[in-house]
């Protein structure tokens, strides 16, 4: 093969259909240096180089970069720098299925970018200056390690130095590390993602953040690792990229096929539709309807809306599930990141360095340079992040997730890396309360060691009490044991080929935990109707969730009273009401999914919201962990110890009489233990024995 084949075909090529472009690119250059071609033009011209583009794109690539950087204007300028960058490559590798044979390859990787070094010069050829005869001698540099010469190159000196860098006679490019991983869409059931090195160069350094989705076009190349004993034979994969395409329509990459979309219509008018959807839901989990029916709702979210003074309100539905342990919290998390078209499961206290949101670290990928981490709430952006355990999410975090709810965005400002990365995700979070169970007379911020104003960003908190209730608990160990039954049956014949279970049977009583829709099929249901159904409502649902915004707000009207609801849910109700409209693919919200929204927030806030004493709305329990009417008892209880401590020796006063006192004040005597073991742990009162209290 001579020198220069490809140069020649190349500058045919690029002259019949790329010129306007190439003009375009003349007048735009230096400021940019890339002609984009478009893989099918190239085949359409000739096949032949195409494929020679994939499998031998080390000569190839050159060549049309040479074509290109030759090519004859029409006006004075040289294109002696500029690059040609290949686009819509069709072999796309999934990162996971790279093998030795690609190598070398032109391979395309789809995926999100998780990680991003800084943007730092990297020297291409390096002008070594003799410290002795002042010659300088160039040497070009490769990808793995940095060369000296060897000895001078004038003939008169050829000495071996020493030898002076000079930094304004040597080539230098921009360079970036950066580490693309497979989406969290094309895991099937929870699988780790996998990531794989990038080198981005020139043009193509600092284009990219954390958590983009794209696709690199790169040729696929290997380092040999080395170990403390030395060279190893192991050899890392590393994609040095020739082109970067952005991906960032939403769940693009869940593809439907005509006879699916008709089938989704066909199900949008299923009048029983929205039973399905919920029974579609963690169907191994019993019971639980209200939450499921808000964890459907979750999925199809809101409408976001651009508004004209450039703000964005999100569409995204965040819900927090707070209570006793072992209630299914984190099994119904992990069952929506498993039905959402794009879902992220984190751990509050997970070790990853860059937490839930985004850090800056530095790390190998950087060779000790700063790199930039996307977090769990980056990596789900445009899908479901679930968050178990966030009562333990560390401080950084704890700040980060107030931006990231509410304006969807994680700003990173450290190391002198400055970076605004994208979280448009609904936040699933699960909590522990601190105590081990839930204390319903304390706040909910505090019993799971959230700042108030954080968890006051959530559309919807559940509750989740373990009250034992005979018959729930009965069904619910039915249910369990029902599934249990059903896998015990299915694995018997599976695995012993002597078993006399029949299919017939297993499949009997899998009915039991079977999803109504299947999870596949749900899936791509979701993502239609978030790609197509933008609901507006309608004036009698508005008319709905103002008055019944406007009654909540009343009851707390008067003169000291908590204020009951805040604007937040009102928002939250206008959110659920378009996910239900958008649930049945209807672009009207009707009074009917109005209803819906206010029914499911009535539930919440009377759960979370209510003053358990005077049975009244009161957003205050949510902030303070008090509610009003509890602070005016706590103040009496106080009162009360203090007078009756006066009368005995030591301030310590006998618990008896501290009830009856209470009961003359309209405190029943078990209520006033509650109020008093609260105190107790708060430290405003101590016990010196059983039988006394003293006000501290
Ligand atoms: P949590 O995160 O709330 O502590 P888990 O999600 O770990 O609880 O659930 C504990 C176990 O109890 C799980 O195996 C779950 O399947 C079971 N479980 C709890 N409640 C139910 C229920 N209502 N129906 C079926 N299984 C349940
Ligand atoms: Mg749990």
């Amino acid at each position: 093969m001579t020198e220069g084949k490809w140069d020649e075909k190349f500058a045919i090529f690029l002259k019949k259909y790329y010129w306007d472009s190439i003009l375009q690119l003349a007048n735009n250059y230096p400021d940019h240096r890339s002609l984009v071609v478009d893989f099918s033009d190239l085949e359409i011209f000739d096949r032949n180089i195409a494929n020679e583009l994939l499998f031998n794109p080390d000569e190839v690539i050159p060549g049309a970069n040479n074509a290109l950087q030759q090519i004859d204007l029409p006006v004075e300028k040289e294109l002696d720098d500029a690059k040609v960058r290949f686009i819509r490559i069709p072999s796309k590798v999934p990162s996971r299925e790279l093998r030795s044979k690609h190598l070398l390859q032109l391979v395309a990787i789809e995926g999100m970018i998780r990680k991003a070094t800084e943007v730092r010069p990297k020297v291409t050829n390096a002008a070594f200056q003799c410290m002795r005869c002042e010659h300088v001698t160039m040497v070009p540099q490769n990808e793995i390690k940095f060369t000296e010469p060897h000895e001078c190159e004038n003939e008169t000196c050829g000495r071996k130095g020493p030898f002076k860098i000079v930094i304004n006679q040597s080539a230098f490019i921009d360079a970036q590390k950066l580490q693309i991983q497979e989406s969290p869409e094309n895991l099937k059931g929870g699988a780790q993602p996998q990531s794989l090195d990038v080198d981005a160069e020139d043009d193509l350094a600092g284009i990219v953040k954390p958590g983009d989705r794209v696709i690199i076009n790169g040729i696929l190349r290997s380092h040999q690792r080395t170990t403390r004993e030395g060279k190893s034979p192991f050899y890392d994969l590393v994609v040095h990229a020739n082109s970067i395409e952005y991906m960032d329509q939403e769940f693009d990459e869940l593809e439907i096929s005509p006879e699916e979309e008709e089938e989704i219509l066909s199900m949008g008018r299923d009048p029983a539709i929205y039973k399905k959807v919920i029974g579609s839901i963690a169907p191994s989990i019993y019971g639980y309807d209200d939450v499921k029916e808000a964890l459907s709702l979750q999925l199809f979210s809101g409408v976001p809306k651009h508004l004209p003074d450039g703000s964005r309100v999100r569409g995204d539905i965040h819900m927090l599930f707070v209570g006793d342990p072992g209630v299914a919290k984190s099994q119904m998390l992990r069952y929506m990141v498993k039905l959402s078209p794009r879902g992220v499961f984190a751990s509050g206290k997970s070790a990853s360095s860059s937490g839930l949101t985004a850090a800056a670290v530095r790390d190998d990928l950087g060779d000790g340079r700063w790199t930039l981490e996307a977090g769990a709430l980056v990596m789900a952006d445009m899908g479901i992040a679930a968050v178990d355990e966030m009562d333990k999410m560390s401080t950084e975090d704890k700040s980060a997730l107030h931006e990231a709810m509410e304006q969807q965005t994680i700003s990173v400002a450290k190391a002198g890396i400055l970076a605004t990365l994208k979280s448009r995700c609904a936040l699933l979070g699960a909590a522990n309360p601190k105590y081990g169970r839930f204390d319903r007379y304390e706040g909910i911020a505090q019993q799971i060691n959230m700042p108030p104003a954080l968890v006051s960003r959530f559309d919807m908190i559940f509750v989740l009490l373990d009250t034992p209730n005979e018959d729930m608990d009965s069904r619910i160990a039915k249910h369990i044991l029902k599934s249990h039954y059903a896998g015990e049956l299915s694995e018997q014949r599976k695995n012993m080929p002597t078993s006399n279970i029949t299919q017939e049977q297993v499949d009997d009583y899998m009915g039991v935990i079977k999803p109504v829709i299947d999870a596949d099929m749900l899936r791509k249901y979701v993502a239609y109707s978030r790609r197509n159904i933008f609901p507006v409502m309608e004036e009698e649902a508005r008319v709905h969730l103002v008055k019944f915004y406007m009654d909540l707000r009343k009851m707390g009207d008067g003169k000291d009273a908590p204020v009951p609801v805040t604007a937040r849910q009102l928002e939250a109700l206008v959110r659920l009401a378009e996910a239900s409209a958008r649930l049945r693919l209807s672009n009207i919200a009707t009074l009917e999914d109005a209803k819906k929204a206010t029914g499911i927030v009535y539930a919440c806030l009377r759960q979370v919201g209510v003053d358990p004493d005077t049975g009244a709305f009161d957003v205050d329990v949510i902030a303070s962990g008090t509610s009003k009417s509890q602070r005016d008892r706590i103040k009496i209880i106080k009162e009360i110890i203090k007078y009756v401590g006066e009368k005995h020796p030591g301030g310590k006063a006998p618990l008896e009489e501290v009830y009856a006192e209470a009961r003359n004040q309209e405190i029943d005597r078990e209520h006033a233990e509650e109020l008093i073991s609260k105190m107790r742990r708060s430290g405003d009162l101590i016990k010196p024995d059983k039988e006394h209290v003293k006000v501290v």
